[in-house]
């Protein structure tokens, strides 16, 4: 297996089989904005939902949040990101495009040689108008992050919640950045999704903590079937930590482009809770009833990004094979990750097969996330399966309509068994859980 694929792969089995599409394509597209097609929108939604499950669902120590896109604007003088959430930037005299200071040698303009300004801060927040009146008493930003609906709300879901310390409140949603150098597919966009956990600890506890969560979250991963040699974990040195941090590790994967961040995990002290204490002028405090003593929390976030984790997942699981002579490109994507979790293929597209096979596919469509193909051979039918990760396809032969049993392949061997079709969505759960895939279950024959 290739220790990584060009982008240029994934990006066009991406596009040709409906995971991601430039936006607004018709119209010559939007640099950097992509969208989601048909099975695309069932992967991204599976990390999600594989995320809050492990995070949220499978917890008592965290609950969810889904806080406004929009906030008050003293919320972003709070963070500190209007004073610091900025990138210094150079702007070319000649063609004006601005270039990240840091990316560019010397004191010419990359793309015309034309003469560069002196670098300028520039913030990454996108503003926009609430109300009718384009006014700067109106201006608000699109958050840049999900983390700070969490802390504004700390007070509500401590009361709320009747939970103790540690506590943890997590979020998924939109964040906006207004970057200036994005790329590499839906790495680095414009708009992307946010998986954020504010996880509140006592002062002292908190190393500890940052340990736990750094591995969780690395297991986290793996457990979903990146391969452990393409993760890694880094720290940052002193002089890198943001402004609020004490401490932070960052999970960086092997992407095509090389050694990047895939997640951050940060100790960010007491810092948001002060500030949002100082600038809204309300206490945010915690009375723990143990200790008898009152303080302010701690925090430590894990923060990843749902776009960059799906970018990884189809990397880690991208593979070209050689078998019996013939090429084929398969997603070996975890089965709970996978859109599609079974394919219905009747093995042509008979009269006499049609009726089985769309009483296969009602058996299992309100079960599983099925597919039902008729359309083209059987063995392009595969392809495509194999192309976005189907772990298991169910053909409907001649021999079963008289036997009433079908053919179950699986993606990743190969491998065939035959079942009855009364079996047939015990046998899928079961294989979906991770069950083996052979014929020792007493009704199942392997097939040739
Ligand atoms: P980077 O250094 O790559 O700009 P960051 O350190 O600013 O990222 P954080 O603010 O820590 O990122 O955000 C946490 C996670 O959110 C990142 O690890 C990444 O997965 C995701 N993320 C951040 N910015 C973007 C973006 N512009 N596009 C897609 N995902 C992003």
């Amino acid at each position: 297996m290739p220790a990584k694929v060009d982008m240029d792969k994934i990006v066009s089995l991406c596009k040709r089989r409906g995971f991601i599409f430039p936006s607004s394509e018709i119209y010559g597209g939007l640099a950097s904005c992509w969208d989601y097609g048909p099975v695309g929108v069932e992967l991204k939604r599976n990390v999600k939902e594989a995320w809050w499950k492990a995070i949220v669902q499978d917890r008592d120590d965290v609950v969810g949040l889904d806080t406004s896109i929009m906030m008050h604007p003293g919320i972003w003088a709070a963070s500190g990101h209007i004073d610091n959430f900025t990138d210094p930037l150079v702007e070319c005299k000649s063609c004006h495009l601005r270039w990240r200071a840091d990316a560019v040698e010397g004191k010419k303009c990359p793309n015309c040689g034309g003469e560069l300004t002196e670098p300028r801060m520039f913030n990454l927040m996108f503003k926009t108008f609430m109300g009718p009146v384009e006014e700067e008493a109106s201006m608000v930003y699109l958050r840049p992050e999900t983390a700070q609906g969490i802390f504004v709300n700390f007070e509500n879901v401590v009361t709320t919640s009747r939970k103790k310390l540690p506590l943890g409140i997590a979020q998924i949603g939109k964040s906006f950045r207004n970057e200036i150098t994005p790329g590499n597919f839906i790495f680095r966009t414009r708009e992307f999704e946010h998986m954020e956990l504010e996880y509140f600890v006592k002062p002292g506890t908190d190393e500890k903590w940052l340990d736990y969560w750094v591995k969780e979250r690395f297991d986290w991963y793996v457990k979903l079937g990146i391969r452990k040699e393409n993760l890694r974990l880094r720290q940052h040195g002193k002089d890198e930590l943001a402004h609020y941090a004490r401490d932070c590790y960052d999970i960086e994967y092997l992407f095509p482009m090389g050694w990047s961040e895939l997640e951050g995990i940060a100790n960010r002290g007491d810092f948001d809770l002060t500030q949002h204490a100082k600038h809204s002028g309300k206490e945010l405090s915690y009375y723990d009833a143990e200790a008898g003593e009152k303080y302010v929390p701690y925090v430590i976030e894990p923060s990843a990004g749902v776009d960059r984790s799906v970018l990884a997942f189809l990397v880690d699981a991208y593979d070209e094979e050689e078998i019996e002579g013939e090429k084929r490109t398969v997603l070996h994507l975890h089965r709970s990750l996978a859109p599609i979790k079974v394919a219905v293929l009747p093995l042509s597209r008979n009269e006499k097969l049609t009726p089985l096979a769309k009483e296969v596919f009602n058996k299992l469509c309100p079960n599983f996330v099925t597919d039902y193909d008729d359309s083209q051979s059987i063995g392009r039918r595969y392809r495509r399966q194999d192309e976005i990760g189907t772990p298991f396809c169910v053909t409907i032969d001649f021999e079963s309509l008289e036997d009433k049993q079908v053919t179950i392949r699986e993606r990743d061997s190969l491998a065939q068994i035959r079942v009855p079709i009364g079996e047939l969505k015990k046998v899928i759960e079961a294989k979906l859980k991770g069950e083996a895939f052979d014929a020792s279950t007493l009704w199942a024959t392997r097939q040739k």
